[in-house]
């Protein structure tokens, strides 16, 4: 007989568990199943949770970003401060295992939260059907639970897009958990794609030592971005040693002994470079196989995404999805935002996503970091608006820390002076940016931030200085 309960979620990525630990908060008997295996160490294969996110995402990527940064800033940055370290070198093993067991202490921390909430965790492959009922599949695809709930949230997240004709061969040719977990530093590494993981996984071995080729089929770099913001990247990606070639696209992946060749063309011209491994980063699309019977009733878009409305239900009653696999962008802090809404929305509390102000980090260094529109979009609306920046190279506590790189700019609308966008490249914008959302959240004005004190000397002061430039009159420049 089918056990029953009030949610059933499916995936236990940052909105999946996020969904479940607040629907069990709220008085719901809740179970989250899902399919995610370990991938290193001794427990290789047992169920972890936590999903794309803690364990081939957001935190492998930042436990290699901040010991690959270590490493390069021994050789590269403690120079200027007087520290000479003779024949610094990186265990490549070492950087592994830490990785691995910070995974494993967040993954197994998710099922403890789970255990004192009173979540159920099930490993398997969850399968909608009718009437509200979900299989659990085993890896051979026979069904060892069925489980039936008032309401089901599907979580199921994203997985990496595979270029045509040049699938994944997990060994020269890898997706972003391949480019997690590579045993040696690559002599030369290619990677397909100049976007979030590309250029956040072509820092890790660049910095280690990785000749890094980036190809990039569009001709704009980071268009996501302020394009202010991503002229600025690509000036200090370019100095710090990443070879990023715009409007190159892959032809051709030959592998023989020789090594590994990627044809490529760029302006209309044939090219070839040879590499050791490739690094095929070109977006990610939802993770839907199998996840819904025909007969179900759970609409998917062309590109594969569940339909849903702004509150995340589906065309289903009592069906919700969150996260990577509906609208939006794909980042853990938004799928989570969603959980929590959807499980307030069923407890018949109020839910509530500002999708105006969900905060953007790319954790190179320098970090990039942006909340609301660019000026670009805005200007596209034609809406009118007024900017300011500020360059950290003219506060003094970026240049203790002997890094004056990049800028704060803050965009505002022209007539109310309402903040609309703000824009980030610098040491630690990954921190400063929550001001800015907090800001935004509270629609406030340029001048509401102008007019609140900030710390000396911070970096913070940056963010102070460029609502002051919005009003032409910051201090520490020319206006
Ligand atoms: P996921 O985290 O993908 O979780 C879905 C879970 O559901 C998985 O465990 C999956 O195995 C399971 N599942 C899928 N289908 C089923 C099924 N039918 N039955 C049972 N289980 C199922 N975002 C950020 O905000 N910041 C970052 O720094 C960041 N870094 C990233 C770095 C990398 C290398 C990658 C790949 C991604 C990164 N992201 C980052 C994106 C972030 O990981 C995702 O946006 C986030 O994990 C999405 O959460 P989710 O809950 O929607 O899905
Ligand atoms: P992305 O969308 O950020 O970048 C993909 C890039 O590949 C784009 O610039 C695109 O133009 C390019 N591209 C597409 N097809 C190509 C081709 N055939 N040849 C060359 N270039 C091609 O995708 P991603 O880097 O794979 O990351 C996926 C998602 O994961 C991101 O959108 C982001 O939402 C999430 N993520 C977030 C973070 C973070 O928040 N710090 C980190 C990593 C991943």
């Amino acid at each position: 007989m089918a056990m029953s309960f009030d949610v059933i979620v499916i995936g236990a990525g940052p909105g999946g568990y996020v969904a479940a630990i607040r629907c069990a908060q709220l008085g719901l008997t809740t179970v989250c199943i899902d399919s995610q295996a370990k991938q290193n160490g001794g427990q290789k294969g047992k169920p972890s949770l936590g999903g794309t996110c803690l364990n081939i995402g957001c935190i492998p990527s930042k436990a290699l970003l901040d010991s690959s940064e270590q490493y390069h800033n021994i050789i590269h940055q403690f120079p200027a401060h007087g520290i000479s370290v003779d024949n610094a070198a990186i265990d490549v093993a070492k950087m592994q295992a830490r990785k691995d067991n910070i995974v494993s202490g967040l993954t197994d921390g998710i099922a403890q939260l789970f255990k004192a909430n009173k979540v159920m965790s099930v490993h398997g492959h969850g399968r909608v059907m009718q009437d509200n009922t979900v299989n659990v599949l085993d890896d051979s695809g026979k069904i060892i639970q069925t489980l039936i709930a008032r309401e089901i949230i599907l979580a199921p997240g994203s997985v990496p897009i595979e270029l045509p004709d040049m699938p994944f061969d997990h060994e020269f040719i890898v997706d972003s958990t391949g480019a997690l977990s590579f045993d040696h530093v690559p002599k030369r590494l290619g990677i397909i794609g100049a976007g979030v993981i590309g250029l956040e996984l072509g820092s890790v071995w660049n910095r280690l030592g990785s000749e890094v080729v980036v190809l990039e089929a569009l001709d704009d770099f980071l268009v996501v971005a302020d394009q202010q913001i991503a002229r600025e990247a690509k000036k200090q990606f370019t100095k710090q040693g990443l070879d990023i070639r715009m409007g190159a696209v892959v032809k051709k992946i030959d592998i023989d002994e020789g090594g590994i060749r990627m044809s490529y063309t760029q302006k209309d011209r044939d090219n070839n470079i040879e590499v050791d491994r490739i690094v095929v980063a070109v977006g990610r699309r939802p993770a839907t196989d199998g996840l819904l019977s025909p007969d179900c009733g759970v609409a998917i878009n062309q590109g594969g995404f569940i339909e849903v409305d702004d509150q995340c239900k589906t065309d289903v009653p009592h069906i919700w999805a969150v996260g990577d696999a509906v609208r939006g962008p794909m980042l853990a802090h938004k799928s989570a935002e969603e959980g929590v809404a959807v499980a307030e929305r069923i407890a018949g509390s109020v839910g509530h996503v500002d999708f105006n102000c969900v905060p953007w980090v790319i954790y190179t260094s320098p970090e990039i970091a942006w909340v609301g529109q660019t000026e670009k979009e805005l200007k596209k609306q034609g809406i009118e608006i007024k900017t300011g920046s500020f360059p950290f190279a003219a506060t003094g506590r970026a240049r203790a820390m002997e890094q004056p790189i990049g800028l704060v700019k803050m965009i505002a609308d022209k007539h109310t002076d309402r903040l609309l966008g703000v824009h980030m490249i610098g040491p630690h914008v990954s921190e400063l940016i929550g001001e800015c959302v907090l800001a935004m959240a509270y629609q406030a004005s340029s001048e509401d931030i102008a007019r609140t004190i900030h710390a000396h000397p911070t970096l913070s002061e940056a963010t102070h200085e460029a609502a002051l430039a919005v009003d032409k009159r910051a201090i520490h420049k020319v206006n």
